[in-house]
């Protein structure tokens, strides 16, 4: 399989153009089964302490060994496997310590000498899962935990995930519940051991588990089940408001029918509910991990977060069913290659919009809402000038431990995800339009990801398959269309799907109802599109300013703090208030700010008023965005 692999590696380098050759990783692995199971045994029981024991047996041969910590690991599209959360590795053969050392080139890899007379090594490590955010994600709290397998375990080298038989045994604390896409082979107590799988099938299935828990069938009766496991803070956010879950039960058949056939045997979201946990979206094959508000299921939570698992649950088809060539690799220490993100991600972002207002997730005005934000924060992308979206996908490793960024819409983030929304939203339209409304986005997908088997088999393509997916629905110069798209600088966001859509972006003193949303969740105020700053709720200090804008101008910049407004002390009101009279009287705002031990009065010059972004319709246009997010009955 490896062969077959590097040659589509190799097919594909010969149709890049010559000045975009990109080195070809070492993928080379044997083409045989690992020999024997590697039993792995995690205790997850040191609630307080925050830390994960494990222990591991690996059948070996003696002679020279190479053991991987993973790296790179699927979803992250960066490589932040958590190394130095890994402690305590102790290795032993017939009960004798044997020495290891890291390599000097790999950090992630351990070399050792096995010695004559032993046929297994026993491995022991921790990993020391954060005490707080600020050492990295909050994985354990004293209700609830993921078991993410990839942190967990060591692995031989030189062979492919597929080929490497793993036995996980897990032990919760006393009581605790858990939700997994992960077969049962039985549990004594409070330990719980799984049917043997190939570590590709472990990594892919982590465990959500809790003090509290509550499992949801969102397809009754279905031959092939979907499953919502929810661990929370508290028993009583596990308490479902009807129309919610009525509105997951949603999804799961929208889902259905825009993309198809069901690629799993079955599938479990898994949610945790918390303000302690970190946040978290991962796609798996057939589950996914969710981290969000504790009040997401009570109906009391912002709705920005309600695309979450939509997205995630999108990802079954688009990125583990069918994934870019360059994004598969046969194990987790070899480099992946974001190129084609702008479709993983970007279509999966769009269909999640899509889906979450089909299934209720959102209103009509959320959704329409949430896109008025997208469009307007692209449109005053001012880093689009320098780094176009096809740059932005490997964002996740130029900055992958996710610092906070001074100057960020000049920076760019993982815009292929939000702007993606925008890109396939142009296609759809492009699709209605061209078609007289007879085709649209829904007949690519149907195309393109229907047909996943139980097998798990993941099915590669590369961005010709993409652009010939589109011209079977649709002739249209696809290639050039989308490329205008992804690798153009502007000026201004890719807005003309919008407009085929029947509605503009527009800017008014309302508040948009998106922004509120994160506003309140935040603790900030979002003056993006007026002053082009954002400032923290406490003490006042700029949490954002935008490249530029004429906050920039006046020479504003990220964690200043403003103390006055006009010469009295700052609040949001009295700077809204400013901001409307400078509108009418035309002086500039005058801002006392201070940066360390250094205060200075500054002026912004700046008549506009307070600007919130909206969307309006054309008249005597189709509504093609309102046919979009419609949802659909059964064919
Ligand atoms: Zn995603």
């Amino acid at each position: 399989m490896s062969r077959y692999l590097l040659l589509a590696l190799l097919s594909l380098f010969l149709i890049l153009p010559a000045h975009a050759q990109i080195a070809v990783p070492d993928i080379q692995v044997s083409e045989n089964d690992y020999p024997g199971t590697i039993q792995l045994s995690v205790d997850a029981t040191d609630l307080s302490r925050r830390i994960y024991q494990v222990h591991e047996r690996i059948p070996v041969q003696p002679g020279p060994l190479k053991l991987w910590y993973p790296q790179w690991i699927p979803g992250n599209h960066a490589p932040t496997g958590p190394i130095n959360q890994f402690a305590g590795l102790r290795i032993s053969g017939n009960g004798q310590r044997i020495e290891w050392r890291r390599d000097p080139l790999d950090m992630y890899a351990f070399h050792l000498d096995v010695p004559t007379g032993v046929s297994e090594i026993d491995i022991e490590f921790q990993s020391l899962s954060p005490t707080a955010s600020d050492q990295g994600r909050v994985a354990m709290t004293d209700a609830l935990m993921s078991v993410q397998w990839s942190r967990l375990l060591l692995y031989p080298a030189g062979y492919d995930a597929r080929r490497i038989r793993f036995q996980p045994q897990l032990r919760l604390p006393e009581g605790w519940k858990f939700g997994s896409a992960l077969q049962s082979a039985g549990s004594e107590g409070d330990t719980h051991r799984f049917q043997p799988l190939a570590l590709v099938d472990l990594v892919d299935s982590p465990v959500y588990a809790g003090r509290y828990f509550k499992r949801f069938d969102l397809d009754p009766g279905a031959k092939i089940p979907v499953h919502l496991n929810v661990v929370a803070d508290a028993p009583e956010l596990l308490q479902a408001k009807p129309e919610i879950l009525a509105a997951h039960r949603a999804l799961v058949t929208q889902a259905d029918r825009v993309f198809g056939a069901r690629p799993f045997a079955h599938y479990d979201f898994l949610l945790a509910l918390s303000d302690q946990f970190s946040d978290i979206g991962l796609e798996h094959r057939q589950s996914s991990e969710n981290g969000t508000f504790p009040g997401y299921l009570t109906g009391d939570a912002p709705f920005n977060d309600n695309y979450l698992l939509p997205h995630e649950y999108s990802h079954s088809w688009n990125g583990k069913f069918r994934r870019p060539a360059m994004l598969w690799t046969p194990h987790y220490n070899t480099p992946m290659q974001n190129d084609l993100l702008w479709v993983y991600e970007g279509q999966t972002e769009f269909w999640a919009w899509v889906l979450a207002a089909r299934a209720g997730l959102y209103t009509p005005e959320q959704a329409r809402e949430v896109l008025a934000v997208n469009a307007a924060s692209f449109d005053h992308m001012a880093g689009r000038d320098w780094r176009n979206l096809q740059d932005t996908v490997y964002q996740g490793i130029v900055d992958f431990n996710d610092a906070p960024q001074a100057w960020a819409n000049w920076q760019r983030g993982y815009d292929f995800y939000d702007e993606g929304t925008l890109v396939w939203l142009d296609v759809d339209t492009k699709l209605r339009e061209l078609s007289g409304g007879k085709r649209s986005m829904d007949d690519v997908a149907r195309g393109f990801f229907d047909g996943g088997g139980k097998d798990l088999d993941t099915r590669t393509y590369g961005e010709e398959d993409v652009f010939a997916a589109l011209q079977r629905v649709q002739a249209h110069d696809w290639p050039g269309f989308l490329h205008a798209r992804i690798d153009g600088h502007g000026p201004g966001a890719p807005l003309d799907g919008l407009a085929r859509g029947g509605w503009k972006l527009v800017y008014s003193e309302t508040p948009n109802v998106a922004i509120s949303d994160v506003e309140n969740d935040q603790d900030i105020d979002d003056f993006s599109y007026s002053l082009g700053l954002k400032i923290a709720r406490e003490a006042g200090k700029l949490d954002e300013v935008s490249w530029n804008s004429p906050a920039y101008r006046a020479g504003l910049a990220k964690d200043m703090q403003v103390v006055a407004v006009d010469g009295t002390a700052y609040t949001a009101e009295r700077l809204k208030r400013a901001i409307t009279a400078a509108k009418a009287d035309g002086k500039p705002l005058e801002l006392l700010v201070r940066q360390g031990e250094k205060f200075s009065t500054v002026q912004i010059d700046y008549r506009d008023g307070l600007r919130y972004p909206h969307l309006e319709r054309i008249g005597g246009t189709p509504d093609r965005l309102m046919q979009l997010l419609s949802p659909k009955g059964s064919r």
